[in-house]
């Protein structure tokens, strides 16, 4: 190794938390790379000794994905939990960490191949001279316990991993090489095509994608912004098709840029910060040198002509206003934040903003604004400000009358000048983010400040999204002056354009219409003779808490931390779980219920009622909700069960509760808001199923829950539903309920009771019995059942199909995490090797993915791949022919990555909550399965050291091997537009195909409901 020295070395720059224990120091190399090492004392809680890593570099054979299981209400989720100490390397911990954010991105992608900086970040995870096995990076990551993900943005690109604590140097040594000596195999690049291609067709039926496209598109000529920055087949293989040497490019623009003087790293371990810094000097010392001067971007003139109103067509049920205003770009002056002044401003949801006005007239559903968090937003050319409005169908006629109403509210902001007091209440409110943060995951955190290392100066890395320090009015009234109608940009996005004469956007195909602004509205938005009266500026903000006392008082909180939460309250009326933080002593409490409503699921018709209710119930609540700037609330229906979360920054919860409680108790809606939700809602149905992916996973669902109701039923339905229907339904699903709670964070047990008084108190209610609660079962699959579910895509130009193979396994059993642990620890095994052959090899799409479901506690296990190219049956062929390929893999596991798998979950299982909001979640999804095992992750990583190879073989033999009478599944296959259902006839007569979900489940038989 040449010995490369850092030429700087910065300890204590990094401004950071007082609460945040970790250390910080930023090194630069002889190369010109930057790089901030992090030592997180978590990760080696018992002190870290060189001695006890048993070096990294075994090999073999497996990889990442971020699998992505989250399309289900009521599934699966990675668990990790308390623990006690029990020998070594049991005690809780945290993983370790790396990002590597490199200064180039989108905008330098060559008019000719449009996509490759994209197309370049897909290359570099494709193997180096080094490690040249194709998935040699992944593989290693995914057999400690790690993953990896990168995203490629206009002005940078960013490429980040997590792993197991003792393999970060082993994951650096792979990681590095990236920025060494990628291979970039002209065979490799071949295929990778295909993958970028498939991954644009994720994006093709999307609306924000489809309108991104379409500002891009009609910029102007030779702006930077006037590109495709996706990449898809046509843009990269038609260029190799039209004579671009593709391989030449891509290496000219990694020679360019890949070099120190761009690249931003960080590094977040358990060694010291020496160690880690000679890891990084090593390993990066061969990264080229190069110059700090960022690449320079050649842009005349706006980005968009103004005057002009865009019309397009949208591929779901909606009705978007997007109002975009062009701002010079700001990150010079991030200790102002000008432009957030005016997007708190814009974006108001309380009395007298314009979304409140909106809402009155009956026009518009919700607003956002501000300059989005994206690269395309916030560039060195420009920062865009956007305006994004969700209209109903009046709303639609009315787009200029809001416009003029927006132009009213701008004047408003002109005529009253900046106010230092609203500045101030940005200040405090960043200040304590700053100050209180909730920590993230290490990758994320790596990624995050990686990015920030290129926008921010060293000390203000963590600090520059926080901080706003300096009042600057003169600057946010200069900015003010960019709000002209000539600088505004209108997109109205919708399903049904009126014109025959639409233009095409040519990467995404979708149609659109341009439309010129008469002058005589742009002559009066500039200057409104008047301002409506029910504008004005927000009222001082009550809910801004002062209180950041601490309740625990152990100084070491090691013990009592993994005290399970107590049951403080069980009574008819209700039951509440209470646990007070001693682990990250921060002033926040997460504050969770589960009510349930008398008959509330009892019939479809009830089923809509009560949605109708609590969408109206939030809509009534949001200016209050809204007001509680510190404070996170969130209501939704599961089952007959209305959930409500209240979390935040823990001084201003039971004040809030009481506000929502005493609406809640007497709320009936009025006629105009109850016809504005319940056209919301009837969109959303009709919206319901509109990606394959989640059609799948619908369409399973339906066939594995005893009782659910069909999304067409319910739009049918809920067309009939008047007002006079809901008012009689409210006093009756309020007569009767039970809740379920849980209180955990800073608070003592005498506020927790309290908060149980504020329910008792508010509502007077008689408790619902046992019996009358709903209770989900849950179909049991006949032995050796073999069922096929055939349905063609809801949006009819969707060209991508899905197959979501489904194993039914056992319902859990009391007290044992085994069942668990084997399913677990198979997903673990086979999930990279199946990833690089359907994906990496096969391409048969961007999606593939395998995973455990958890279906109201019946075990399941799915396969499920995306594809654009091909048909269920082959897609259904394909992960058949790896299933039967799963035998002899497990044969030949050798017994050390057996190991490698095993020790890397347990310690997935065993990592420490990276936050109080991520440990509440586990407490509260063992309440929600009603399985009060609040040691779950503790007790599986304990079961796992009992479970060997031969144990895996045995399960796999029983339940997915065809022979077996408990192989049971369900293969839904979900037709793309392009595929012929006909194909189905090639299917093996063993195959029984459920044409009617209803009569299937009429003659099923069900588990015993569970939860
Ligand atoms: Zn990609």
């Amino acid at each position: 190794m040449p010995e490369t020295k850092a030429v700087s070395t910065l300890d204590n720059v990094v401004v950071k938390s007082p609460n945040d224990r970790r250390l910080y120091r930023v090194i630069e190399l002889e190369n010109g790379l930057s790089a901030l090492l992090i030592h997180d004392p978590d990760i080696y809680p018992e002190g870290y000794a060189a001695d006890q890593i048993d070096e990294d570099d075994e090999d073999g054979e497996e990889e990442e994905e971020d699998s992505d299981g989250s399309y289900e209400d009521d599934e699966e989720g990675d668990d990790e939990d308390d623990d006690e100490v029990e020998g070594k390397g049991d005690q809780q911990t945290k993983k370790a960490a790396a990002a590597m954010c490199v200064a180039m991105g989108s905008f330098l992608d060559p008019p000719e191949a449009q996509g490759l900086a994209h197309f370049l970040e897909h290359m570099l995870f494709m193997g180096s001279s080094e490690f040249p096995d194709e998935n040699e990076y992944d593989s290693y990551l995914s057999k400690h316990g790690g993953s990896s993900n990168a995203y490629t943005e206009m002005e940078h690109t960013c490429y980040h991993f997590e792993v197991k604590r003792e393999f970060l140097q082993g994951a650096l040594k792979r990681f590095s090489q990236f920025f060494v000596a990628p291979l970039m195999k002209t065979e490799a690049m071949e295929r990778e095509v295909l993958a970028v291609d498939s991954e644009f067709n994720q994006a093709l039926q999307n609306d924000a994608c489809r309108l991104q496209q379409l500002q891009c598109y009609t910029s102007a000529k030779g702006h930077p912004f006037n590109r495709f920055s996706w990449g898809n087949k046509k843009s990269l293989s038609g260029a190799m098709e039209n004579g671009v040497d593709l391989r030449e490019c891509i290496m000219k623009l990694y020679k360019e840029y890949y070099h120190g003087g761009l690249m931003k790293l960080v590094v977040i371990g358990g060694e010291s910060l020496d160690t880690l810094e000679s890891w990084v000097v090593e390993l990066f010392g061969d990264v080229k040198n190069g110059s700090k001067i960022m690449p320079t971007l050649e842009a005349k003139g706006p980005i968009w002509e103004g005057g002009k109103l865009y019309r397009l067509e949208a591929v779901k049920d909606v009705h978007t206003l997007d109002l975009t205003w062009t701002l010079p770009p700001l990150r010079h002056a991030y200790v102002k934040k000008p432009e957030d002044y005016l997007a708190h401003l814009l974006g108001h949801e309380g009395k007298g903003s314009l979304l409140s006005f909106l809402k009155g007239k009956g026009w518009a559903t919700s607003l956002s604004a501000g300059v989005g968090d994206d690269g395309i937003n916030r560039s060195s050319l420009a920062y865009v400000f956007g305006m994004s409005i969700h209209l109903t169908d009046s709303g639609l006629e009315k787009i200029y009358d809001i416009i003029a109403y927006t132009y009213q509210y701008l004047k408003l902001l002109r005529d009253a000048s900046p106010q230092e007091w609203i500045f101030k209440e940005l200040q405090d409110i960043g200040n304590m983010d700053f100050r209180y943060a909730e920590e993230q995951a290490a990758d994320d955190y790596a990624a995050e400040l990686s990015e920030n290392m290129l926008a921010y100066p060293v000390e203000h890395i963590i600090y520059g999204d926080y901080v706003y320090r300096t009042w600057d009015s003169k600057m946010i009234a200069d900015l003010m002056g960019f709000f002209t109608p000539k600088n505004m940009r209108i997109d109205v996005v919708s399903k049904s354009i009126k014109s025959e004469e639409f233009q095409t956007e040519p990467w995404f195909g979708s149609h659109y219409i341009v439309e010129d602004v008469p002058l005589v509205l742009m002559e009066t938005w500039i200057n409104p003779s008047e301002v409506d009266n029910s504008l004005h500026l927000p009222s001082e903000n009550q809910f801004i808490p002062s209180d950041f006392s601490i309740r625990a008082t152990s100084s070491d909180g090691d013990l009592k931390s993994q005290s399970p939460p107590k049951c403080i309250i069980d009574e008819p009326l209700m039951k509440f779980w209470y646990k007070l933080d001693e682990t990250f002593k921060v002033p926040r409490a997460n504050t969770y219920f589960r009510i349930n409503l008398k008959g509330a699921y009892g019939s479809v018709k009830n089923c809509l009622l009560t949605e109708l209710f609590i969408n109206l119930l939030k809509d009534e609540l949001n200016e209050i909700i809204y007001q509680a700037t510190k404070l996170e609330t969130s209501l939704s229906m599961y089952g007959d069960k209305l959930e409500l979360k209240v979390f935040g920054f823990n001084e201003k919860i039971p004040a809030l509760l009481s506000k929502i409680l005493a609406i809640a108790k007497s709320f009936m809606p009025s006629l105009d808001r109850f016809k504005v939700i319940k056209e919301n809602m009837e969109r959303g149905l009709r919206n319901t199923n509109m990606k394959p992916l989640n059609h799948s996973t619908y369409l399973r669902l339906q066939l594995l829950c005893k009782r659910i109701y069909d999304s067409d039923e319910k739009l049918s339905v809920l067309n009939d539903l008047s007002l006079t229907d809901l008012n009689s339904f409210i006093p009756e699903v309020r007569s009767q309920i039970f809740i379920e709670a849980l209180c955990h964070g800073n608070l003592s047990e005498d506020e927790a009771v309290n908060i149980s008084n504020i329910f008792k108190n508010s509502l007077t209610v008689e408790p619902l019995p046992v019996k009358s609660r709903h209770g989900e079962q849950i179909t049991c699959f006949p032995l050796s059942a073999k069922l096929v579910r055939d349905v063609n895509v809801k949006n009819k130009s969707e060209t991508n199909s899905v197959v979501e193979l489904y194993y039914q396994i056992e319902p859990e059993e009391a007290k044992s995490t085994r069942m668990k642990a084997v399913l677990d620890l198979f997903s673990e095994i086979i999930e990279e090797p199946l990833f690089n052959q359907l994906r990496t090899k096969e391409q048969l799409g961007y999606v593939v993915e395998c995973g455990p479901r958890l279906t109201y506690r019946v075990h399941g296990f799915c396969f499920c791949v995306q594809s654009s190219k091909y048909g269920p049956v082959h897609l259904l062929g394909r992960i058949d022919n790896f299933i039967k390929d799963i035998e002899g893999m497990l044969e030949q596991l050798d017994e050390e990555s057996f190991e490698d798998y095993r020790s890397g979950l347990i310690g997935r299982l065993l990592e420490k909550d990276p936050s109080l909001l991520s440990e509440t979640n586990e407490l509260w999804s063992q309440i929600v399965d009603k399985r009060y095992m609040f040691d779950y992750s503790q007790k599986e990583a304990e079961e796992l050291r009992s479970i060997e190879k031969k144990d895996v073989m045995k399960w796999y033999k029983t339940y997915f091997k065809e022979s077996s009478p408990k192989s049971r599944r369900l293969a839904v296959r979900v037709w793309g537009c392009d595929t012929n259902m006909k194909e189905t006839q090639t299917d093996p007569k063993s195959v029984q195909v459920i044409a009617d979900a209803v009569a299937f489940k009429s003659t099923s038989k069900f588990y015993p409901s569970l939860c």
